[in-house]
């Protein structure tokens, strides 16, 4: 199995060539150069079993089954619930699917715990030690803090924006008191971060010298362990029922895991709703207009405020006929203009595959997590709410609506305060947490300031 790069002009390579890369030398996002054929679980297959049966569909002749259940096995033990994400029911034909249930209360504990274990295992082999490189919206800097603190093998550097995570969310990726894990707080918002990051990445000398890697969501092996919970709802539901997933979005990798999922015969089809918040680039994409890079506006569904999803770019690349200088094309025209004009048949052919956007705003979010409570008893999240809102919008009554449930309320204390008038704790097994020292340092938002700070953690070691 090879992946080649979404921009048309990198070698392609293997799965863990891919995974160690997290961007192509061309800019591009690595995909693979044709979907696997997986047969879809039973009912009674375990997590574990299905994700050991995607990622050896993925992962093809560069990691034998028997290390990838050792992975998997170690990845998943610690959840707090057995099947890892369970499905919930929240009204007739609806369903949620919590995906919070991992060390750090949101979905991307599930492939960062993944991702942790495959890097543990190639660097522990080659003898190795990186530096992973991780911009966070709020929840993939704590996951990847949990995920790799008190690794051997690897230094970790998180960026946030600062004062636009939550205080919980910053929690978790400040106080591990691991000496491998770093934390910058940068003066700015997501997408900034996020541009460093892939800068640096690019700069090859400076990727070679500091031995760099990304663990965002752009990562591939992150792409492929979400899709196993769409293969596991799928399996649950029924392997013949039609099912709308509804996907709080923001740098879209769990919708196009989902779309990853279905391609690979995993899923009935591909019906999926992005649900996005005041930051509605993708909303607007697919009504026609510009791909823009404007300011994200910060909103109650922090992790969701991002404007150009990074993941889109594989999408894209599909809907563009896998013409990588199509894909190309129009990211030069951004970065050059912050704006690019996507080919039509390419945004039409969006449309037919599957893919919609739902705007959900701040108010409808709060009236949603207390319409939810009233109905179900739940407290959901904020991002769970832009979700269950949009699931709300239009009829489906061939199959089953499910929500990605995406974090604990309990990472969003002020919110549900907002919403409910309720104060809710951390969970037991994440109060510990609360008691920890933070330690971050604050900058500003710019390439040369991040670059110091990695060589001179490089030099420290
Ligand atoms: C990351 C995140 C999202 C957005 O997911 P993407 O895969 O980036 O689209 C939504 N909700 C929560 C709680 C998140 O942490």
């Amino acid at each position: 199995m090879n992946y080649v790069s979404t921009r048309g002009n990198a070698p392609a390579v293997d799965f863990v060539s891919a995974s160690l890369a997290g961007l192509a030398p061309d800019g591009g996002l690595y995909s693979p150069e044709t979907f696997p054929e997986i047969a879809r679980p039973g009912v009674s297959a375990t997590y574990p079993d299905i994700a050991v049966r995607i990622l050896k569909a993925f992962a093809g002749d560069s990691l034998d089954e028997e290390i990838i259940r050792g992975l998997v096995d170690r990845a998943y033990a610690p959840f707090a619930h057995k099947s890892v994400a369970p499905l919930t029911q929240v009204g007739p034909g609806r369903w949620m699917l919590e995906l919070h249930h991992g060390p750090t209360l949101a979905f991307k504990d599930v492939a960062m715990r993944l991702i942790a274990q495959l890097y543990d295992h190639i660097l522990g082999e080659r003898g190795e030690r990186m530096t992973i490189l991780c911009a966070t919206s709020g929840d993939t800097g704590g996951a990847a803090a949990a995920a790799f603190a008190g690794s051997s093998n690897v230094d970790l550097v998180i960026l946030h924006p600062l004062d636009r995570v939550s205080p919980t969310q910053r929690l978790f990726m400040t106080a591990t008191g691991a000496s491998n894990v770093h934390n910058l707080a940068l003066e700015g918002d997501f997408d900034g971060t996020q541009a460093i990051l892939k800068r640096l990445l690019a700069d090859e000398q400076f990727r070679r010298r500091t031995h760099l890697a990304a663990v965002n969501s752009i990562n591939w092996t992150r792409v492929a362990a979400q899709s196993v919970y769409f293969a596991q709802a799928q399996a649950q539901l029924g392997a013949e029922t039609r099912i709308r997933f509804v996907v709080p979005t923001g740098n879209f990798g769990d919708a196009l895991a989902g779309y990853v999922a279905a391609r690979s015969g995993l899923l009935t089809g591909f019906e999926c709703v992005a649900a996005v918040n005041a930051n509605d680039a993708l909303a607007r994409l697919l009504e026609g207009n510009a791909l823009t890079r404007g300011a994200t506006q910060p909103t109650l569904s922090p992790a969701m405020d991002i404007q150009l999803p990074s993941n889109f770019e594989r999408l894209l690349f599909e809907a563009a006929g896998r013409d990588g200088a199509i894909v190309a094309r129009a990211y030069d025209q951004l970065a050059a203009t912050g704006k690019s004009d996507l080919p039509k048949e390419a945004i039409r052919s969006l449309g037919e595959m599957g893919l919609s956007a739902e705007r959900v705003s701040d108010a409808e979010t709060l009236e949603e997590m207390r319409r939810t409570h009233a109905e179900t008893g739940w407290i959901v999240c904020p991002h769970t709410a832009v979700g269950l809102a949009a699931a709300r919008r239009g009829e489906f009554p061939e199959g089953a609506i499910v929500t990605l449930a995406t974090a604990h309320a309990a990472k969003f204390p002020e919110t549900v305060e907002k919403a409910l008038g309720v104060r809710l704790d951390l969970p037991e097994r994440a109060a510990d947490f609360a008691t920890r020292q933070e330690v971050f340092a604050v900058g500003p938002m710019s390439e040369a300031f991040v670059r110091d700070r990695i060589d001179s953690i490089v030099r420290g070691r």
